[in-house]
């Protein structure tokens, strides 16, 4: 029962006593001004009482020397009297309702923006759970790929590296095998490199292997290059950092860190673009690198899966069993690993 109730009840309470006193009016007068200043005592009313009291003793002492007319105007300074209090009691019960429902509302408003920060605070805290969940399987990701990668389990040779997938930052290739004076490879995949390049070259094409292993601080390199480049010529950094993320690997999420990747390109046509595609050399890589081992890693319109542009440059070395299953699928290495 709130406030508003009980001043309710008590106020129900007073009009039954008003209709008693109405009733034996001038025999039970002397019981009034107490009654009534306990009633609105109880709903606050005690100055409205206090002043009631008076005109009613002032009445009853009259009543009291004999004089029976004042009887008439002794109920009405009661009425006018109790009709104040009631007056101002039902003023004081709907102001006090009022500020109730004002309180109320006000309470209301103030638990539900608590609510709501509660929510929001519960919701960037699953946020960040989320992200670090990923981070964490990220770095797991990374570890675990440079495990494998390194050992001489089966399987080194289709470990995937890419954006979600990460390699580890300290990885470095169990061996490297200088293919010329400034260029390596993961010793693993050097004979079949090597035979691909010279089968090539006696069918009469002119190709070179013109990036190879890079360690994770010359990716960094590569990609603030690339990204220099974009800011100088004129792309906000934001826009710069993501042109620059569709063709070059973000550090710890490349291919050529594994050791297993190389660029070759026609010595005829050196630039790095979709017209390498149509030189001999491309043309007949892509044709036989399977054969190899090796795929085109980043064939055409494939980069909603690979994360990364048209490269007819780019060969990973993944094993002759998976390259040539890989190539008659016509599939890239993420569906062939179903990632
Ligand atoms: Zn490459």
């Amino acid at each position: 029962m709130n406030r508003t109730e009980d001043i309710l009840t008590y106020m129900k309470k007073f009009l039954h006593k008003i209709r008693e006193i109405l009733r034996y009016t001038g025999k039970q007068i002397k019981i009034i001004p107490i009654r009534v200043r306990h009633y609105c005592r109880k709903v606050g009313l005690s100055k409205v009482v206090f002043n009631t009291k008076k005109v009613y003793e002032k009445q009853f002492d009259e009543q009291k020397s004999g004089n029976v007319q004042k009887k008439g105007s002794l109920v009405r300074g009661i009425g006018a009297g109790i009709l104040t209090g009631i007056l101002a009691a039902a003023a004081i019960s709907a102001a006090i309702f009022h500020s109730y429902a004002e309180d109320t509302a006000d309470r209301e408003a103030e638990l539900k923006s608590e609510i709501a920060e509660l929510e929001s605070e519960k919701k960037s805290l699953e946020d960040k759970n989320a992200i670090l969940q990923i981070e964490g399987d990220k770095s797991e990701i990374a570890r675990k790929n440079a495990e494998i990668l390194a050992s001489d389990e089966a399987g080194w040779s289709l470990v995937l590296v890419n954006e979600e997938h990460p390699l580890a930052t300290d990885y470095e290739p169990p061996q490297l095998v200088a293919i010329d004076s400034e260029r390596s490879v993961d010793s693993r995949i050097a004979a079949d490199l090597q035979q691909m390049m010279s089968d090539g070259a006696a069918q009469g094409l002119d190709m070179y292997v013109t990036s190879a292993y890079r360690s994770y601080e010359r990716q960094r390199e590569v990609f603030s290059a690339g990204m220099q480049e974009r800011l100088n010529s004129g792309l906000a950094p934001l826009e710069a950092y993501e042109d620059t993320s569709t063709s070059i690997a973000f550090p710890g999420t490349s291919e050529h860190a594994t050791g297993l990747a190389v660029d070759i390109i026609a010595n005829g046509y050196s630039e790095l673009d979709e017209k390498q595609a149509s030189t001999p050399e491309q043309q007949w890589l892509m044709a036989h690198c399977w054969e190899y081992g090796f795929i085109l890693r980043y064939p055409q319109d494939t980069g909603d899966i690979t994360g990364i542009i048209y490269e007819p440059w780019h060969y990973r070395y993944v094993g002759k069993e998976a390259a040539k299953e890989i190539t008659e699928q016509g599939i890239t290495l993420e569906e062939y690993l179903g990632e």
